[in-house]
């Protein structure tokens, strides 16, 4: 069939919005007509080329990074099911997961989803079984971002990589949970896993941020410094539970200095837009003796240096620990915090600042740029 996508077909170039060629679901995966994708930060990678990786090693490995079918935070109706596929059916309606959960490897087994195995195929552009369903209209194979592509009207996918989700949730809202607002929450909830009476400093409060504040908020945090430049996001972030904004670091070091009497942040999230490694030793001078920093941000792959004082990590017992998708199990979390929207507890509508069509997918990233918007989302038309 055709449809219609925003492919990306080189770093530091707009997106092109085109017909292209989708090949029917084979085993194992579904058709998906989309409903929403929110626009997140991480496809802004593919953009800037920090996670462009060396072309020996993608011929090597048979990868595809460009071109690409962006988007990972989609939600939409099943329209097809491939051969054998018994959990979904058409009418489905299902919320995309940027990482897959297979339920059999030792990851899943354990309660570990996000780290499922089948997470190595992530970057291939592909799909599991190495072939590609999205082609140009000259039939070249185009990747997919996470093996969704959620920058068109539909996407073939396999059912590891998507999680089903109650049919009267608005779609448009619940394709949030798909990234940003479980990887926020569970930055907080899960891997920093605050406690009731703690301070927590939120570094960077977009869309995974502010749902660190949330999260913070909900787990019983004393004190949640919400720390951006931008007092748009500042003044966002008191709605999801912040209770101080601090516009630097230094006027971050200065509210916990008087709040804690010099003790620090029992917890400080990182996520900013990019994280850098020259940053971490300022971060790590908020932690407090025995508390943690959560790394959530992506960084660029080629970056191993960090700027750290080793002697205040062990002296002062710190921890470092990363997170992906905020360390959640998405068959179980997906739903678990769409039924926190349902009752009133989750905060999805105001995260959204402004809606787009695919058309204006280009201006919606540079809104984001401008960071004018928590969350912009493309809603496809019927
Ligand atoms: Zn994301
Ligand atoms: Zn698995």
């Amino acid at each position: 069939m055709r449809t219609r996508a925003a492919v990306l077909y080189a770093p530091h170039t707009p997106y092109v919005i085109e017909e292209i060629e989708l090949d029917p679901p084979k085993a194992n995966e579904v058709l998906v007509k989309f409903t929403a994708s929110g626009m997140c930060h991480s496809d802004e990678h593919m953009v800037t080329g920090d996670m462009a990786m060396d072309q020996g090693i993608l011929d090597m490995l048979g990868w595809q990074q460009y071109p690409i079918i962006m988007g990972h935070e989609g939600a939409g109706v099943v329209v097809e099911v491939g051969p054998g596929v018994t959990e979904l059916v058409v009418g489905d309606h299902v919320v995309t997961s940027f990482v897959p959960s297979c339920g059999r490897c030792p990851s899943c087994a354990s309660g570990h989803q996000n780290l499922c195995d089948n997470g190595a195929y992530l970057l291939s552009g592909r799909q599991a079984d190495g072939t590609a369903r999205h082609h140009s209209l000259d039939g070249q194979p185009i990747a997919t971002m996470c093996c969704l592509g959620t920058f068109a009207e539909h996407s073939v996918m396999n059912i590891n990589s998507l999680v089903k989700i109650e049919p009267d949730l608005p779609l448009d809202k619940a394709c949030l949970v798909a990234c940003g607002v479980t990887t926020g929450w569970g930055s907080a909830a899960y891997a920093a896993d605050v406690a009731p009476g703690e301070t927590v400093v939120v570094i960077g409060t977009g869309g995974v941020g502010m749902n660190a504040v949330q999260g913070a908020h909900h787990a019983g945090a004393k004190f949640v410094i919400a720390l951006d430049p931008v007092e748009f996001k500042r003044e966002q972030a008191q709605k999801f539970g912040a209770t101080h904004g601090a516009a630097s670091v230094e006027e971050a070091q200065a509210l916990l200095g008087e709040l804690t009497w010099g003790r620090n942040a029992d917890k400080v999230i990182v996520t900013v837009g990019e994280g850098k490694g020259a940053d971490l030793g300022t971060y790590m001078g908020m932690v407090a003796k025995g508390g943690k920093l959560v790394f959530t941000s992506v960084a660029n792959m080629n970056d191993n240096e960090v700027t750290l004082n080793l002697f205040d990590l062990s002296m002062q017992q710190k921890s470092i620990v990363g997170t992906l998708f905020g360390s959640a199990n998405p068959r179980h979390d997906i739903p678990k915090l769409l039924s926190m929207y349902r009752a009133g507890q989750l905060k999805l509508d105001e995260l959204v600042t402004r809606t787009y069509t695919l058309d204006d997918i280009n201006q919606g990233y540079q809104d984001m740029r401008d960071g004018i918007n928590i969350r912009g989302v493309i809603i496809y038309g019927d």
